[in-house]
């Protein structure tokens, strides 16, 4: 999942061919809306997550005001404090997490929606290393991201779950239901 984490730095220079990369570059993201990318391998696995940043702080301009830095940095600790509430693998998995990369980056494409500045779009970049006491592969995930970011309505994510002989797409709405790895 190295790759991944260049793949979303550039952004901006190229449009990935690569599997289940594909669909995040094909433009602008879509505001309410959160990718999660799961790559399993045994007991452990590699999330990349990527959001726009105002579902996560409740704007996308680079931060000016004292105000702004201590929103967009109470959002991304947010993340950072919460993932076992975030990202729900069952108990008796026994997992842990790290967080290998969590920071905002601007983008630079043209504003996607009626009344948006263009140039004002940013996006919110994970990356997270969950290791667990069991093998991951069947498991049920569940996912607290709109109830932990109700205020900014954050509705939706996108799952992508790798297995070594499975691929799972999923979206998840407020929270219901679960993916099966
Ligand atoms: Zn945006």
């Amino acid at each position: 999942m190295k790759k991944l984490g260049t793949l979303i730095t550039g952004l901006l220079l190229i449009s990935s061919g690569i599997g289940a990369e594909e669909h995040r570059h094909a433009g602008a993201h879509e505001h309410g809306i959160v990718q999660l990318d799961v790559a399993i391998e045994d007991k452990s696995a590699d999330i990349d997550l990527e959001a726009p940043a105002v579902n996560i702080y409740g704007f996308e301009h680079t931060p000016q005001s004292a105000a702004d830095k201590t929103r967009q940095k109470a959002g991304l600790d947010r993340i950072r404090k919460n993932l076992p509430q975030l990202l729900k693998f069952p108990k008796e998995l026994g997992c842990t997490f790290k967080v290998s990369k969590l920071e905002w980056v601007l983008e630079k494409e043209e504003g996607h929606e009626a009344g948006e500045k263009q140039g004002e779009h940013s996006v919110v970049q994970g990356e997270f290393k969950v290791t667990c006491k069991k093998p991951l592969a069947g498991a049920k995930l569940r996912l607290g991201f709109s109830g932990m970011f109700r205020e900014f309505n954050l509705t939706k994510v996108r799952v992508q779950a790798v297995t070594a002989d499975k691929q799972t797409s999923k979206d998840i709405v407020n929270d219901e239901g679960e993916v099966q790895l």
